[in-house]
């Protein structure tokens, strides 16, 4: 039995993101623990690259999140002197999925509200600029880019064992009691650590520990395809984007010599613990069909890697952070709906400070633990 002041559960982007924070402000004990390592490969934050962008349609409130992630990214890559966040634009490419159409538009017109750049390119505009791309329209945010996932992850957990974080893998938490009136986690093993605030990012796990009356979260498979193209350099930012077209979206060669290509989001339900973890032809059918209308030259590259990776989706797509309602030295961060990984600073940064029992910086009213998601 171990007792510590903080205790984690779940040493993924958002766990460590928020270990480091906590490292850099308090002296409290703080533990981190993992059901397997660190970067781990079911996990949902390790993979070679993520998106960071401010287009989110008309939802103003998360562009204005991503730009206050944005500084803290750039914190980060000072301090460490490493670099994790390539800029690049999105290319919002109009196709002819109407709703998604719209989400490229709205964000245009948001980034042109708050007085931010984004251009509206024609079909002639476009062959000049991105010569890859088919497509007669197309708008675009100059503020995005890739993040090196696996690199960020990994550089959060190794900081905040620097700054004094017990990192322990291995460990699976198997249940939460209360004994004593402070938060314990137990393994099947009948190892427990007692910790007078205890906060849970189990990403797809997160269920395990939710009470009753919490937002649910569904835990959905994504697939990854990443296809190699014969000249690289051309499919490399700056020359090649990031890109957003009908459901699908790319990123460039960064952090590995092949364009990631993947749909935004399918909704099949899964178990974290049985999830089919290989890809379907139909996927690579699908991706195929996708670049051969968009990015010709791409549609018959070898598919050199591929990846099954789960969201942990809420009804809203909004986030879950804060206290539990009826015990509250227990915290949640989940529920980050395939969109969380380009906030993790921020949302570290939140987090650390509500395990203090500080105010968090920002409104966090939206998300809620037990608000009702079909409300809004
Ligand atoms: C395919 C895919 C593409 C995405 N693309 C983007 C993108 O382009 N841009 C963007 O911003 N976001 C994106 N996201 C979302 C982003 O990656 C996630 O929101 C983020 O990685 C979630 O991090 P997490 O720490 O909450 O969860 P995870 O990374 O899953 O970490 C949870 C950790 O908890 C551990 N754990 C679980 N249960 C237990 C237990 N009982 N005991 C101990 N440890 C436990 C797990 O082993 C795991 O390591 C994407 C997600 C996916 C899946």
């Amino acid at each position: 039995m171990s007792e510590t002041d903080i205790c984690i559960i779940g040493a993924g982007i958002m766990g460590s993101a928020t270990a480091y924070y906590l490292s850099k402000i308090t002296n409290k004990q703080i533990i981190l623990v993992d059901q397997y390592n660190v970067a781990n490969d079911y996990c949902s934050s390790n993979d070679i690259n993520r998106v960071f962008r401010y287009a989110y349609g008309k939802d103003e409130f998360y562009t204005r999140l991503a730009i206050q992630s944005r500084k803290l990214w750039q914190q980060l890559e000072q301090e460490t002197n490493l670099q994790l966040l390539i800029p690049s634009d999105l290319l919002l490419v109009q196709g002819t999925d109407k709703e998604w159409n719209m989400f490229n538009e709205e964000s245009h017109k948001t980034l042109q509200k708050i007085g931010l750049e984004t251009e509206d390119l024609e079909r002639k505009q476009l062959e000049k600029r991105y010569p890859q791309f088919n497509a007669e329209r197309a708008f675009t945010d100059p503020y995005a880019g890739i993040l090196l996932a696996s690199k960020a992850l990994l550089t959060f957990a190794s900081e905040a064992k620097k700054h004094g974080v017990k990192l322990i893998e291995n460990m699976r938490a198997t249940r939460i009691t209360i004994q004593n009136d402070r938060p314990t986690i137990e393994d099947s093993n009948g190892n427990r650590i007692i910790a007078k605030r205890l906060l849970v990012t189990a990403g797809p796990w997160s269920n395990n520990f939710i009470r009753k009356n919490l937002v649910e979260m569904t835990p959905t498979r994504q697939q990854l395809l990443y296809f190699n193209p014969q000249d690289t350099q051309l499919y490399a930012p700056p020359r090649f984007p990031v890109f957003f077209a009908d459901q699908f979206y790319g990123i460039p060669a960064a952090g590995t010599d092949a364009v990631k290509v993947s749909h935004m989001g399918r909704d099949t339900p899964t178990d974290p613990e049985t999830a089919e973890r290989s890809i379907d032809q139909e996927e690579v059918d699908a991706c195929r069909e996708l670049l051969r209308r968009f990015i010709p030259k791409l549609s018959n590259a070898r598919l050199a890697m591929s990846k099954v990776c789960l969201y942990d989706m809420t009804r809203d797509k909004d986030f879950v952070l804060g206290h539990d309602p009826e015990e509250s030295d227990i915290l949640y961060g989940y529920g980050f709906s395939g969109h969380g990984f380009k906030f993790a600073p921020l949302i570290g940064r939140v987090l650390a400070q509500l395990v203090l029992g500080n105010e968090p910086g920002i409104d966090i009213s939206r998300f809620n633990p037990d608000r009702n998601p079909t409300a809004r």
